[in-house]
């Protein structure tokens, strides 16, 4: 159960039948159970008081046992160029978190936060940087999307796991989040239509496989050898390129989906002709997508990119027979990367 600091449960984290269960001990019927569910994530209350076919009594009762957790828009930068919008929500307890709504040809995604701050420590994300404070309940990470679909009017028709934190880190959580996305008396999203991006623990994307959700994976490599990947991402050090590897095979294996490899490129580190070769032969027997990231410049750092040498590289990469793209660059003038609004208000 997820609580707050009153004793309520969080109703927003409870599934369909969790819901039911609470509300048959109330001696109320199942069906009150489907009404409040849809109230919450059909129509999107956030306060008990606007269920209007709910009698006043219950409504009361159900705002002593039960919170709706709610995210307040502190600040809201709308790109000029590309209609990306990119929120700092603040949590109940004080803490902050981003997310981006951007907007591509086949619809509207939301880039989401599954934790506040990030404890994987990769060298050049500034999420990792102000530190990690708790992992976000379900709740909280579906909120993203309903306060963004809410304040900007655009309906959302996909979800990028991408943002803030590790999601594999706060597994339990995420899955529920996905449970209750997909749910058909909610918002009821097909699975598919999401992307959840991990740095690479090894133990829960074979997890994540057996649940054959159909979410696509993405995988943060960075790199194309153990030496420079542990350079830049600790997690190298627990499970390396080659066990990662393994499990993304197992994961294409099990569900039939192509993986998504991220490659943030980074100036004299990862950007050789010989780093193509060697990430031609890591994954070229997979099914599978390269996306070339010009690293975004955080102020901590001194990584360095731009789109000419992404396109270089990605030139190496198909020459060796290898699917990649650059990817798009949007909300480059809000700065939408991630972490970076966060740290200011945190600090
Ligand atoms: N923890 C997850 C998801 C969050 S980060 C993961 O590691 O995949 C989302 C993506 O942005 C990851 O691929 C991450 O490596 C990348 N990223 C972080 N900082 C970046 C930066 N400064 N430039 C480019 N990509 C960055």
């Amino acid at each position: 159960m997820y609580l707050d600091d009153d004793g309520r449960i969080d109703i927003l984290s409870l599934t369909l039948e969790e819901l039911t269960a609470e509300i048959l001990k109330m001696n109320e019927k199942a069906f009150r159970a489907k009404q409040i569910y849809s109230w919450l994530h059909v129509k999107r209350v956030t306060d008990f008081s606007q269920m209007s076919d709910i009698s006043a009594q219950l409504r009361d009762e159900l705002g002593r046992k039960f919170c709706i957790k709610s995210l307040f828009i502190v600040k809201r930068l709308e790109s000029k160029r590309d209609n990306t919008v990119k929120y700092l929500y603040r949590l109940s307890d004080g803490n902050h978190i981003e997310t981006v709504l951007m907007e591509y040809e086949h619809g509207n995604t939301v880039c989401v936060s599954t934790q506040v701050g990030c404890k994987m420590g990769c060298r050049f994300c500034a999420s990792t940087i102000a530190g990690y404070k708790r992992d976000l309940a379900p709740s909280e990470i579906l909120s993203q999307i309903y306060t963004a679909e809410r304040d900007s009017g655009r309906a959302i028709g996909g979800v990028v796991l991408m943002g803030i934190g590790e999601p594999l880190d706060n597994y339990d959580n995420v899955i529920r989040f996905l449970e209750l996305l997909s749910s058909k008396e909610g918002m009821n999203m097909s699975l598919r239509h999401v992307s959840l991006s991990t740095c690479g623990l090894v133990p829960k994307i074979y997890e994540l496989a057996k649940l054959k959700l159909g979410v696509t994976l993405s995988i943060s490599l960075h790199a194309s050898d153990n030496k420079s990947r542990s350079e830049i991402m600790p997690v190298n050090d627990r499970y390396d390129i080659n066990e990662l590897l393994t499990a993304c095979r197992e994961y294409f294996k099990q569900t039939g989906r192509r993986i998504s490899f991220e490659y943030a490129l980074i100036n004299g580190h990862n950007d050789s002709y010989e780093d193509a070769k060697r990430l031609a032969k890591l994954l070229g027997d997979f099914v599978c997508h390269i996306n070339i990231i010009p690293v975004n410049k955080i102020k901590e750092r001194n990584f360095t990119s731009d789109r000419k040498s992404a396109q270089r590289f990605r030139g190496y990469l198909e020459q060796l027979g290898l699917n990649a793209t650059v990817r798009r660059t949007l909300g480059a003038d809000i700065d939408a990367a991630c972490g970076q609004l966060r740290r200011e208000y945190e600090i």
